[in-house]
């Protein structure tokens, strides 16, 4: 019987060979965002259509190793059709799975954290033998952050 890590990889690799939600969205009327990791190279370009407080679809673009590229296909996956205030709970979800060996950022709100306890996050939680590696958390939070930006870049496109 394979093991919880042989697992886990396969999770990743699927998703880094046949990554989903793979492309571009015109951009207007989507918000498009550029994210960049210098301690690996990682590069993740987020489109966003947001509308009506919902990720009504995103494709994800950028290049770099397995961690980051699947990691925002599995975000992809996670967030598209959701609400905004949904897709903003896996975002802590995530980045708490990824923050139980990493110092809190200045100013990352926790507060959430306990209403998110009830966040699935599936496939996500393959990425958890990443915190084992410090160096490659940033790898798989990357997208995250790139999304976070998106999302705020998007509403205050709606408000303006
Ligand atoms: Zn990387």
């Amino acid at each position: 019987m394979p093991g919880l890590e042989d697992l886990y990889r396969e999770i990743i690799l699927d998703h880094y060979r046949n990554p989903r939600n793979r492309g571009e969205l015109p951009a207007p009327p989507a918000v498009r965002v550029e994210g960049f990791n210098p301690l690996c190279g990682d590069e993740i370009i987020v489109f966003l259509d947001v509308s009506d407080d919902q990720v009504v679809d995103l494709r994800i673009g950028g290049q770099g190793c397995s961690i980051s590229q699947s990691s925002a296909s599995m975000m992809s996956a996670a967030v598209k059709g959701k609400t905004v205030a949904e897709a903003r709970a896996v975002i802590r979800a995530f980045k708490s799975l990824m923050s139980i060996h990493e110092q809190r950022l200045d100013g990352d709100d926790s507060s959430g954290a306990d209403e998110d306890a009830e966040v699935k996050l599936g496939d996500l939680e393959a990425l958890q033998g990443v915190v084992r590696f410090p160096v490659r958390i940033k790898c798989a939070t990357l997208s995250w952050n790139t999304l976070s930006q998106g999302l705020d870049e998007a509403l205050a496109a709606a408000a303006s």
